[in-house]
């Protein structure tokens, strides 16, 4: 199993829930009583578990941040519509919507984020944005084609 942003979330917010639930048990004992003394170490726990949520839900955001790598492709397509760009003098128009792009450069890699994993028949793994997926589906017969929503198995 690979861990995504989502899976740390969910088990931040199960983090969040139980320090507000051990909080208001806490609460529920008042001052001086005895159950208010026995309760420091769950108070203790809580605070720790607070902190916990905290660290998960900062890792979740690099991981995040981690994953959405840009597509890095040296050929560019239309992110809606794959490989229909018609280049010349610097322009790039997709031939289905119009839309145009302008490069600095020739063979600038693409930085669109990366949404889906390509397994070719050989077992080569390649990681894509959605334009180079549409391009690559058209393309290449027998390809397995995974999309690595937040929360999927990749
Ligand atoms: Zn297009
Ligand atoms: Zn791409």
């Amino acid at each position: 199993m690979t861990v995504t942003p989502a899976h740390l979330r969910a088990l931040a917010s199960r983090a969040e829930a139980l320090t507000a639930e051990v909080r208001a048990l806490c609460g529920g004992a008042p001052n001086g009583s005895p159950e208010h003394d026995h309760l420091a170490m769950a108070r203790l726990a809580a605070d720790w578990l607070s902190r916990g949520a905290e660290d998960l839900q900062r890792a979740a955001a690099d991981l995040a941040k981690l994953q959405s790598q840009p597509c890095g492709l040296p050929w560019r397509v239309c992110p809606e519509h794959g490989n229909t760009l018609s280049s010349g003098a610097g322009v790039s128009t997709c031939r289905v919507c119009r839309r145009t792009w302008t490069y600095d450069r020739p063979g600038q890699p693409c930085r669109e984020p990366v949404t889906w994993k390509v397994i070719d028949r050989a077992g080569t793994e390649t990681r894509m944005c959605a334009g180079h997926v549409l391009g690559a589906r058209a393309a290449a017969g027998g390809a397995t084609f995974i999309r690595l929503d937040e929360g999927a198995q990749v």
